[in-house]
């Protein structure tokens, strides 16, 4: 894949794999992060480290696999020391998200935590105003939107592990699985 070589912004130079993404090409649902940290970056994998457990506890909670979705970040490259992405790299590095959403067409993106959902709504609201109900992605001219739940962070809940944060993601994915007319199973938010 492209991105495997890229080096348009300087994270090229430090990474020690790019973690393009992974998961069902046919996904209804594609999971958007910030980043990989430095488990992903030794492994070339999204979300394997803390944050992808919790992340793999809340997909099986909503009663899918791993396989079932897409999981993918806005950066590919890891920033060192898990700085927030800058501007310029954002903007380097969102066209291959962009082709990713144009080939798996999802019925819903999921953006894990402010950068994810900032980025792809184009907007400086923060997640609190975000989550809670679709926004809408929009590809690009003369495609349709696309429905985007916005939600926190698996890092954050890990930091924040309240049970009023836990709740509201549950609440986000049970909008999703509702959405998709996916069964809703009882056990998540716990
Ligand atoms: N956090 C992210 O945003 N993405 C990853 O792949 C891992 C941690």
């Amino acid at each position: 894949m492209r991105f495997v070589n890229c080096c348009k912004c300087g994270l090229g130079k430090s990474r020690t794999n790019a973690v393009p993404g992974e998961g069902n090409p046919d996904a209804r649902i594609v999971f958007v992060g910030e980043g990989p940290g430095a488990d992903e970056d030794a492994q070339g994998r999204p979300f394997v480290g803390r944050a992808g457990k919790l992340l793999d506890r809340i997909i099986n909670a909503m009663g899918l696999q791993r396989k079932d979705v897409y999981i993918c970040n806005i950066l590919k490259c890891r920033p060192p020391e898990n700085r927030d992405p800058k501007p310029d790299e954002i903007a380097h590095c969102l066209g291959y998200l962009q082709d990713q959403l144009e080939i798996i067409q999802p019925e819903i993106i999921v953006a894990l935590g402010a950068h994810a959902a900032r980025t792809l709504l184009e907007t400086t609201k923060s997640i609190g105003h975000l989550r809670g109900q679709f926004q809408q992605y929009y590809p690009g001219l003369g495609k349709m939107p696309i429905k985007l739940m916005a939600t926190y962070h698996p890092a954050y809940l890990l930091r924040s592990y309240l049970p009023e944060n836990r709740r509201r993601v549950w609440d986000d994915m049970k909008t999703v699985l509702t959405e998709l007319n996916l069964p809703v199973p009882q056990r998540g938010g716990k």
